[in-house]
């Protein structure tokens, strides 16, 4: 029942052979790239980005403007090879694939102009006298980006639009479980009028992506699992390559007894339930304080209970988009009945549909000792424990080698954030799921193994430019020989810019 497997053709060309997660029909059969091929393609890269990174920041601002208006036009036909590969409800399509995708385009293109163009940097000390610096953002040169199935072309546009802004060329490895919503990025590109080659994709597995690295990019943005994170690390390490990985998660919801029950409990359903819970922001463990834990619970199952899980894109809850995955929910959910977890809702497979649908899951009773909690669902689960202190919450919250996103749910938000200061993860929100990836005003990245680097906002974007300091001075300021005299002048200098406080808050 493999969603995708690999064969080899007649004349011994790697093949992806791909079937669908809604009723695991055959979609079609693709040819891995082979070596040669990616060579090409990373030759075809290079020549394009010597071309690209000579345009201006508007030339570059102005083609994200033709692709956000290309997406737009082609929005049914990105939500419909999308929703081929992975079931996903039209809703979810729309709102993760589509919508982010020209938000993304809409808001880089408002601010690269700022954020990518020379800044004068005024010098302190007394430099300050002699120099004049500025900063200037070169590409990096050719981006490889490596993605995941869960947000098969968000997640492969969303580099790709920083990249492009910053001067360079790309080319996307998009997963072996989505390939075509992947490729799509290099089509919409193309019918946006971006020079040929700019935008490339290449068609394979993890071998295809290892074989990409291997020939050199000058920088990787991965997305994707802490295992490939990190053979991954290992590879541009080796070959000194300027990398940000985005990695899976296990975060955590802590529900103050201040809370607004029934909207943590909304939060709750959303944040485990969207995107079937493959989403690396999804809320994968729930402390609740017992004083509202009953109420938080009753509410959980009713909506739950409520949710339409259907094969036609139409319901609420769509299927696991692959087999694999699916495979981990259900021994994570049979690890946890066996050592003693109650099923409130759901539980397993749903018997009513041929593919991979799991039912809207919910579980209380459940400990750190279950692999439900330690390991990285990606399912439709929601674990719910009771706690009888805020700090259990937190502790019980950060015991994970997990750092992604978390949220907390209280009226009082002063706590609200402390909670969140706390909380050990590259980001966290107060009464709301976990929401950052789509925020893109800010930075995001993981901590401990949810990644290193990060993408989006200033920061995401800036990481695909190298920050460029021109030092430019009339003339050398230390000049040889060194005399007693020289040596004295820099006492001096010394004394008259360091030596007293007031001084040093003026030239510091
Ligand atoms: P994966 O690591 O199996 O694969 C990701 C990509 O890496 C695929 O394109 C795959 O072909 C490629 N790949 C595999 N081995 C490789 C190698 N040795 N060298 C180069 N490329 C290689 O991950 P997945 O199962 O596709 O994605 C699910 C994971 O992604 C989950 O853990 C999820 O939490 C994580 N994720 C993280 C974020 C984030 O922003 N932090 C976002 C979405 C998904």
């Amino acid at each position: 029942m493999a969603i995708f497997s690999i064969s080899h053709s007649e004349s011994g060309r790697k093949q992806l052979s791909l079937k669908s997660p809604v009723d695991l029909s055959h979609i079609d059969t693709y040819d891995c790239a082979n070596s040669d091929e990616i060579s090409a393609v990373m030759t075809q890269a290079k020549i394009a980005q010597s071309k690209w990174k000579q345009t201006t920041l508007k030339e570059r601002v102005e083609l994200m403007h033709r692709v956000a208006d290309v997406v737009i036009q082609q929005q049914d036909r990105i939500m419909d090879v999308v929703m081929r590969e992975t079931g996903k409800p039209v809703q979810e399509a729309m709102a993760m694939e589509v919508f982010s995708a020209v938000d993304s385009l809409v808001f880089y293109a408002k601010r690269a102009e700022k954020w990518l163009s020379d800044k004068k940097i005024k010098m302190h000390g007394p430099m300050r006298f002699l120099k004049k610096t500025i900063i200037t953002y070169k590409p990096r040169g050719v981006v490889a980006v490596i993605t995941p199935w869960n947000g098969p072309f968000i997640l492969s546009i969303n580099p790709v639009i920083q990249a492009i802004l910053c001067g360079n060329s790309v080319i996307v490895k998009p997963s072996e479980v989505t390939p075509m919503s992947g490729a799509m990025v290099q089509e919409i590109f193309a019918l946006a009028d971006a020079p040929m080659h700019l935008v490339q994709t290449l068609i394979g597995d993890g071998e295809t992506g290892a074989e990409l690295i291997s020939q050199g990019p000058d920088k990787v943005s991965f997305t994707g699992s802490v295992a490939t994170g990190k053979k991954i690390a290992a590879k541009c390490g080796e070959m000194l390559i300027p990398f940000s990985l985005e990695l899976g998660g296990k975060d955590a919801m802590i529900v103050c007894s201040d809370a607004d029950v029934k909207d943590a409990a909304s939060g709750a359903v959303v944040g485990s339930f969207m995107n079937a819970g493959q989403y690396c922001c999804g809320t994968e463990r729930i402390y609740v304080m017992s004083d509202i834990y009953d109420e938080f619970v009753a509410e959980v199952v009713s909506i739950t209970k409520s949710l339409v899980q259907s094969n036609d894109c139409k319901g609420d809850v769509g299927p696991t988009f692959w087999d694999k995955q699916i495979d981990i929910i259900e021994d994570h959910v049979n690890d946890a009945i066996a050592k003693g977890a109650t099923v409130l809702a759901g539980g397993k497979r749903n018997p009513a549909f041929a593919g991979l649908y799991f039912e809207p899951t919910v579980m209380t009773e459940v400990t750190h000792e279950m692999k439900i909690m330690k390991d990285e669902t990606f399912g439709p689960v929601i674990c719910i424990m009771k706690v009888s202190s805020e700090d259990e919450a937190l502790s019980l919250a950060n015991q994970s080698h997990y750092g992604l996103n978390g949220n907390v749910w209280t009226k009082d938000l002063v706590k609200g954030q402390k909670l969140a200061r706390s909380i050990e993860t590259g980001a966290c929100s107060v009464n709301d799921m976990a929401m950052s990836y789509g925020v893109n005003e800010v930075p995001f990245g993981g901590v401990k193994n949810s990644g290193l680097g990060v993408v989006n906002g200033k920061e995401g974007l800036l990481g695909y430019a190298h920050a460029m300091p021109i030092i430019i001075g009339k003339k050398s300021a230390s000049a040889y020989p060194y005399t007693d005299k020289s040596f004295e002048q820099l006492q001096g200098a010394l004394k008259i810019f360091w030596g007293n406080r007031i001084v040093r808050k003026i030239f510091g």
